[in-house]
């Protein structure tokens, strides 16, 4: 082989940087350690792309002049030492991608937020716009480019695609918040996570708009200390900006850019909780930076239908509403969730721990959580956390028994709550599973 890009996982990124490369004249060869679903296998062999599954082979791998690993794969995985230490560039999907593109790209970042925000934008835009949705949702960034080559694009963009970006450069980069996650990925330390969040503004300029919250302590200590080139648009729930996004005393949203304003009432956004406040907030700022007429931007904004297994609303049954948050796989996701009940709570709470401190959630919990059902492998640190604070405390293995639980408990007027604040590998495949779970055991009862 002569230049040729080796790409390290075969999932739907790699898979679609597969085809757009290969549509581009590369020479492609495609690596995964696990095995390759069969309706991939089907698109490389069409395609006729190389490929191997089950193993890495190192001689092939060492010898790309291009590497593109999938996220999923860890910088200390032995392979990815042993092409850094080559000196292979390494890239990520998105990085590769926007180098076959001239679309206005919208990157939205953050620990919590991402897909809901993404979702929302994309809504916003499309009312108006030709707009893609890619990165960490649905199919990838490539192969949209390839197939459809839509002039605009809002991107989720996960830490671990910043961690491999040379020139990616969204035009309108969020940064909805910043909290402790994956830090196994970052030799965990705090400040090299917030480093990775913050490229997503690295290659912007002047003309291009940073969107943050300007109330997330992180975010501003770290943007004195590390200025950006990128004219910057804060949002705000606590104060009065400017130039930027606040909720004024009256719940009203006020969007200022450029001298041209628009208002809202929070009171009809469609979602509810203050953190997607923030989400609309940060959305509708994209949208009008974009253009898109006031009026649309407010319907869009009472019309939209929210994205499953975030705060999803599944059943009411006897005047108790069930609702799925299963998305919720750390703390500050589900101390959202609480802050957002307006009474009494059954929650459901539990999975793996992933080191979590749950001090934050106290006072929610002593203001509105009747029972707690613990449901996962780590239960005994939420029984010793919350033990006394709630009458009844249970703990099971199962999701069945959980809501069967919440339903002998819960009365007219309260709430079951599925926000577990814990990854979900421990009793289920992933959060989709877990939340399907939780929903048919609702329907079932
Ligand atoms: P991500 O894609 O970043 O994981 P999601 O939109 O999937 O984010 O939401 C994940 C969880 O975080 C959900 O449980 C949701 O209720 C909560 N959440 C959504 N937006 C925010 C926010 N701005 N701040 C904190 N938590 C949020």
């Amino acid at each position: 082989m002569g230049f040729y890009l080796g790409i390290l996982g075969a999932g739907e990124s790699g898979i679609g940087t597969a085809l757009l490369a290969k549509a581009n004249g590369y020479e492609v060869f495609v690596s995964d350690k696990g095995s390759i679903k069969e309706k991939y296998k089907q698109v490389l062999i069409q395609h006729e792309i190389e490929f191997e599954e089950g193993k890495h082979s190192e001689e092939k791998i060492l010898n790309a002049n291009l590497i593109m690993k999938s996220p999923g794969i860890p910088d200390k995985a032995d392979l990815v030492k042993q092409i850094r230490a080559k000196g292979i560039p390494v890239i990520s999907e998105i990085e590769f991608a926007s180098r076959f593109t001239n679309a206005i790209l919208v990157g939205i970042t953050g620990s919590n937020g991402k897909t809901t925000t993404a979702s929302l934008t994309h809504h916003l835009l499309k009312q108006e716009l030709e707009v893609g949705l890619a990165g960490n949702i649905g199919e990838s960034f490539a192969k949209q480019i390839l197939d459809k080559d839509y002039p605009n694009y809002v991107l989720e963009i996960s830490s671990f695609q910043l961690d491999d970006i040379e020139s990616f450069k969204p035009h309108i980069a969020v940064l909805l918040n910043i909290t402790p996650d994956h830090l196994d990925r970052y030799d965990y330390q705090f400040e090299n996570y917030i480093a990775s969040k913050f490229r997503i503004a690295e290659n912007q300029t002047a003309e291009d708009y940073l969107i943050y919250d300007a109330d997330d302590e992180v975010i501003t200590t770290w943007l004195e200390a590390h200025p950006v080139q990128s004219t910057l648009i804060p949002f705000s729930l606590k104060k009065t900006i400017e130039n930027g996004a606040f909720l004024d005393n009256n719940n009203t949203i006020i969007i200022t850019v450029d001298n041209n304003q628009i208002t809202m009432s929070a009171a009809n956004l469609a979602l509810e909780g203050k953190h997607n406040i923030k989400n609309a907030m940060a959305a509708s700022t994209v949208a009008h930076l974009l253009k898109i007429r006031k009026q649309t931007i407010r319907e869009s904004l009472e019309n939209f239908q929210g994205v499953e297994h975030r705060l999803e609303n599944v059943l009411k049954i006897n005047k108790v509403q069930y609702i799925n948050d299963s998305k919720a796989t750390n703390v500050n996701a589900t101390y959202y969730a609480l802050d957002s009940m307006d009474g009494p709570t059954v929650w459901i709470v539990g999975g793996q721990d992933k080191g979590n401190n749950y001090q934050e959630l106290f006072q929610f919990v002593n203001e509105k959580v009747k029972a707690i059902i613990c449901l996962g492998v780590d239960n005994q640190k939420l029984m010793e956390n919350f033990g006394n604070m709630v009458d009844t405390i249970v703990e099971t293995q199962f999701m069945s028994e959980a809501v069967k639980i919440a339903y002998k408990i819960a009365e007219s007027g309260d709430s079951v709550l599925l926000s577990p604040a814990c990854a979900s590998f421990d009793l289920f495949e992933n959060y989709e599973d877990r939340g399907r779970q939780f929903k048919d055991a609702v329907r079932n009862l």
